[in-house]
């Protein structure tokens, strides 16, 4: 039986990649070890790290441009802090597009001036807000590129000489963008690239080394460089299997590939939702995500039917975010457009039978 799984995170992986996973926890290499009882010190895993790290900055197109990619823990909630702990000396600026982006402006508090450059908190955070300056006297500026919540997405990457941060948890490796406009970078796995326990940093070496304070060993990412990611023991488990989807990715194209076909499920998905009257989207239209489409019926009245309908279909995990209600279509790299078609026709044998 084929599950749709639109499950917003943790999420969908390429079955080929779950395949292989499988094999590596039962004999890495055909080495008669299972990943999980070898060293991490040892050959077969010291390549599977460097071959991760090496993938994620090939995709994001950032080879021999200063930047270091790690594998850390803690998710992406820890580097709400570790990006302040690390690069925050005098103020820093964020932009509050969601509840993720309002924790990491709450964390960056607690290590000097942190401040609110805009939000679109006044109408539930459907829009990304657009008319703001960012003053270069800053440190740094903290966007959140998708909201994976709320399902918007910036479209436009500000234009600024101050050091850009981005959490990219739920968008990155889906769409082509200047990779390099960014200091730095960080997405927990769990959403577009693999298991939960693993979050990539991607850093430009030269942004750190700024702020006079004193950095616990774990929390500095010089530390994580100079171990190369193993400064202590890595999620092995998690770095491998997001290995096998970066591997997976680059062997179907890379992310231009990817991100058209991002784009023709994104497409088929508000169209549906535009044309449907049944259906409301819930973004500003212009600031829809790729990643997460966010929708309610205009009656609730259907839920039950609907509901009924979507579980009938093998269709998995479309509840909408408390904060939201309705639904939400997680369509992650390794969603299939055909899941994409079951639900959207699932969605209008709504309206022929309502
Ligand atoms: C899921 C998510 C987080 C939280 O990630 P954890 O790994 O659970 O800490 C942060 N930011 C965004 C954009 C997310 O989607």
């Amino acid at each position: 039986m084929t599950k749709h799984n639109f499950s917003a995170g943790p999420s969908i992986l390429p079955k080929s990649v779950i395949q292989e996973a499988s094999k590596g926890v039962n004999d890495i290499n055909n080495s008669g070890l299972s990943l999980l009882e070898i060293s991490h010190r040892s050959k077969d895993f010291k390549e599977i790290m460097h071959e991760a790290t090496s993938l994620a900055l090939n995709l994001l197109g950032l080879d021999n441009k200063g930047y270091k990619a790690l594998f850390l823990q803690g998710g992406a909630s820890m580097q709400f802090l570790m990006t302040a702990y690390n690069l925050l000396e005098n103020k820093a600026g964020y932009l509050n597009t969601g509840a993720w982006a309002s924790k990491a402006l709450k964390e960056a508090k607690f290590f000097g001036d942190a401040i609110e450059i805009a939000s679109s908190k006044d109408n539930n955070f459907n829009y990304i807000p657009k008319e703001y300056s960012i003053d270069s006297d800053l440190d740094y500026f903290h966007i959140t590129s998708n909201n994976t919540i709320f399902g918007t997405q910036i479209k436009h990457i500000p234009d600024t000489d101050v050091c850009l941060v981005s959490d990219m948890s739920s968008d990155i490796f889906s769409r082509k963008i200047d990779f390099s406009k960014f200091g730095l970078i960080y997405a927990g796995a769990q959403k577009n690239f693999g298991p939960a326990g693993t979050t990539l940093v991607i850093v430009k070496e030269d942004i750190l080394g700024k702020v006079s304070r004193k950095i616990p060993s774990m929390l500095d990412y010089q530390v994580h460089i100079d171990k190369e990611s193993m400064f202590n023991t890595p999620p092995v488990f998690a770095v491998y299997t997001s290995m096998l989807t970066l591997k997976w990715l680059k062997d179907n194209g890379g992310i231009e590939s990817i991100e058209s076909k991002n784009n023709t499920k994104a497409k088929l998905m508000y169209q549906a939702i535009d044309t449907n009257e049944l259906f409301v989207g819930f973004a500003a239209k212009q600031d829809r995500s790729l990643m997460n489409v966010t929708f309610n019926l205009v009656d609730s009245n259907h839920k039950e039917l609907f509901d009924q309908m979507c579980k009938e279909a093998n269709i998995n995990g479309v509840n909408g975010h408390r904060s939201v209600g309705g639904y939400r279509a997680s369509i992650y790299n390794a969603l299939e457009i055909e899941s994409v078609k079951v639900l959207i026709d699932v969605m209008n044998e709504l309206k022929r039978i309502v």
